[in-house]
């Protein structure tokens, strides 16, 4: 039984540090993917449930590696959180998403609004509200057009900081969404506290709607509870027309999902944004 022990220890450690040098191999990749720009975003609609048009577009980030193909954001993102890449990384997402929806709103008549995913590191930069400024100089692009998603668990840390932060922006104009509503400890306290826009039903409900009656119910109480404290509702991850049909009754405002459009490079978002309706 000793033995069998000791072997499989041997074996525990030997994962551990393969882990380990991967990790470290993918990071020095990660720094070289930087500079050599191997980074693009795709870029998923969020439509009106009442017209159907195109109103927002969510930027997704992608890594496309020359050895190692796709690499999904849930893998690196991390990673670059660790290492603090995170930081040119996420400007070069807001600079470059702010520039391709300029290009947008310059060609259609109904400009859309451009969602950008946060990390709690950028949050964190005392001076965060003043790059965001010096970006949309830059563009320029309309405060108000620019929308930043957030999550409860990057709020967790440094509240004081992170709220001024989130003010200074507001007062900027620009919106701030809740990702993942539902899916955190205290979601009603963090509406409380920190001005917000819109929340985003996470997919887990959105996906259980037709089969769980209690994603049904949740849905809808958000919706409602969202709603009286005046706030917009996105429900993502909606894959069929079912789902689409049950959030149009409960009044979401908007829906983001696999039914409606895969994320997407930015020439097929162009087209998509010629078409009037996605419902
Ligand atoms: P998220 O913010 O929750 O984004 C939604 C994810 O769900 C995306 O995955 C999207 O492709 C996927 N999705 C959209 N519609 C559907 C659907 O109908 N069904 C299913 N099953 N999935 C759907 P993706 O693109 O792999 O991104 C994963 C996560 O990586 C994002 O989750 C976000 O947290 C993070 N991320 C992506 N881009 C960025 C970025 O530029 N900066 C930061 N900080 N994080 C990013
Ligand atoms: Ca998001
Ligand atoms: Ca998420």
């Amino acid at each position: 039984a000793k033995k069998r022990g000791k072997s499989c220890c041997q074996f525990f450690t030997t994962e551990i540090n393969t882990a380990a040098t991967e990790q470290l191999a993918l990071k020095n990749l990660l720094r070289r993917a930087l500079a050599r720009k191997e980074f693009q975003l795709y870029y998923q609609p969020i439509i009106n449930m009442e017209s159907g048009a195109i109103v927002s577009v969510e930027a997704l980030i992608r890594w496309v590696d020359p050895e190692l193909g796709l690499i999904s954001p849930n893998t690196f993102i991390p990673l670059a959180e660790e290492n603090g890449l995170i930081l040119p990384l996420g400007e070069w997402v807001l600079q470059t998403a702010c520039t391709q929806a300029k290009i947008w709103n310059q060609s259609n008549p109904y400009p859309v609004r451009i969602a950008i995913n946060l990390s709690a590191r950028q949050l964190e930069q005392t001076d965060f509200s003043e790059r965001v400024s010096e970006i949309l100089k830059k563009t320029p692009f309309p405060t108000d057009h620019l929308e930043l998603e957030l999550t409860e668990s990057m709020l967790i840390n440094r509240m004081e900081s992170s709220l001024k932060t989130l003010n200074t922006l507001k007062k900027m104009g620009c919106r701030l969404s809740l990702d993942d509503f539902g899916t955190g400890y205290s979601p009603l306290a963090y509406l409380k506290r920190f001005p917000i826009d819109t929340v985003k039903i996470d997919r887990s409900f959105v996906q259980g709607i037709s089969i769980d009656p209690d994603d049904a119910a949740i849905t809808t109480a958000v919706t409602t509870m969202a709603h009286s404290l005046k706030r917009a509702v996105i429900a993502k991850g909606v894959e069929t027309r079912e789902q689409l049909n049950f959030l149009n009754e409960i009044k979401v405002d908007e829906a983001q999902g696999y039914f409606i459009s895969y994320p997407v490079p930015a020439e097929e978002l162009t087209q998509k944004l010629r078409e009037k309706s996605h419902l």
